[in-house]
């Protein structure tokens, strides 16, 4: 899927990013694991827990 450069940047400003795995933490909290995530389009990096 390749969505063109402004559609993806609002859709990024409505907080839809296009996430990758950049890391994966284990033993976080009492639900196991945690993903590292990185948006492709503007860098933005967060976490949430892994299914
Ligand atoms: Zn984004």
């Amino acid at each position: 899927m390749n969505v063109p450069d402004q559609v993806g940047k609002f859709l990024c400003k409505l907080g839809l990013h296009e996430f990758r795995v950049v890391e994966v933490k284990f033993g976080f909290g009492t639900s196991g694991k945690v993903e590292i995530v990185e948006c492709e389009r503007c860098k933005y990096t967060t976490s949430r827990l892994a299914k």
